[in-house]
């Protein structure tokens, strides 16, 4: 059985504040996210994985500690991704597992560092109409390939947030969101524990979870904080500026939409500096 998981860094055991994943306390928060995702390898083994393949999936994507990962997993390190979050995923992986993750972007006022993909960038982004957050967007990514989404792990706000799309994914709460920049966390190892038998019970069942398919048309907005941000969007001929701020794409692939939808992002933060060219 093959495990895919993606792994971000808002949501994992002990993180609370924005600070705390920059230096001098980077170090320390890498740690623990290299820990958080050793529990969940860990608890996929047990219930029978053969095979781990772990997507770094925060800020430049390079935090995984890979000397102190299990020596079980392998590793996509790095940032030039055309699936982003979802790097390395395809049909041939049995389930999928979100770890670290965090509540969209004005979900809450409880979700820690909630924020859609860039905080630069983004007040909301919407699949058909929807507000949607990153597990329910890259949950799409898994489920073109046929695959389920059967962990999930951060505070207890996002398990919330999840429920209507993945009404079946295990979640392991490792915090209880008080506001945007403050928790009240579980020790790591307490955390860990939790973690590691929820990727256990997840990858048990994963036969009988339904992937997640956004089959047929699919429309996706970004609404971005800014005008500049939108307007460059515009540069796809296919992406469409339906209001100052907002863009919209139409598609009957998902995929597709999702790597305009990346692209659009990627040029609004470009934007968000001004663009210079060359
Ligand atoms: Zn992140």
């Amino acid at each position: 059985m093959k495990v895919f998981i993606s792994v971000d860094m808002e949501g994992i055991s002990g993180v609370a504040t924005g600070q705390q994943m920059q230096d001098p306390e980077y170090g320390r928060f890498r740690k623990l996210m290299t820990q958080d995702t050793n529990a969940a390898i860990a608890g996929a083994f047990e219930a029978g994985a053969t095979e781990v393949l772990v997507g770094d999936s925060h800020g430049n994507m390079s935090n995984i500690l890979i000397e102190e990962l299990d020596p079980r997993a392998r590793l996509i390190s790095g940032s030039n991704k055309l699936l982003c979050q979802m790097e390395g995923i395809d049909e041939t992986f049995d389930a999928a597992y979100f770890v670290g993750y965090h509540g969209r972007e004005g979900g809450s006022e409880r979700a820690v560092i909630n924020h859609t993909i860039s905080g630069l960038c983004v007040t909301e982004i919407r699949i058909n109409g929807r507000p949607v957050g990153e597990a329910e967007i890259n949950a799409g990514i898994a489920g073109y390939y046929g695959v389920p989404c059967v962990l999930i792990t951060g505070d207890d706000v996002l398990a919330e947030e999840v429920k209507e799309t993945l009404p079946d994914i295990e979640a392991a709460i490792v915090k209880r969101g008080i506001d945007r920049f403050t928790a009240e966390l579980l020790s790591p190892q307490h955390a860990q524990e939790i973690i590691k038998e929820k990727a256990k019970l997840g990858l048990q069942k994963a036969k009988s979870i339904k992937p997640y398919q956004v089959a047929g048309k699919v429309t996706f907005e970004i609404e971005f904080k800014l005008t500049n941000q939108a307007q460059m969007c515009t540069l796809f001929p296919t992406v469409e500026l339906i209001s100052p701020k907002t863009i919209r794409i139409e598609t009957d692939d998902y995929v597709v939409g999702y790597k305009q939808l990346w692209g659009c992002l990627i040029l609004g933060m470009k934007a968000t500096r001004s663009v210079l060219g060359g």
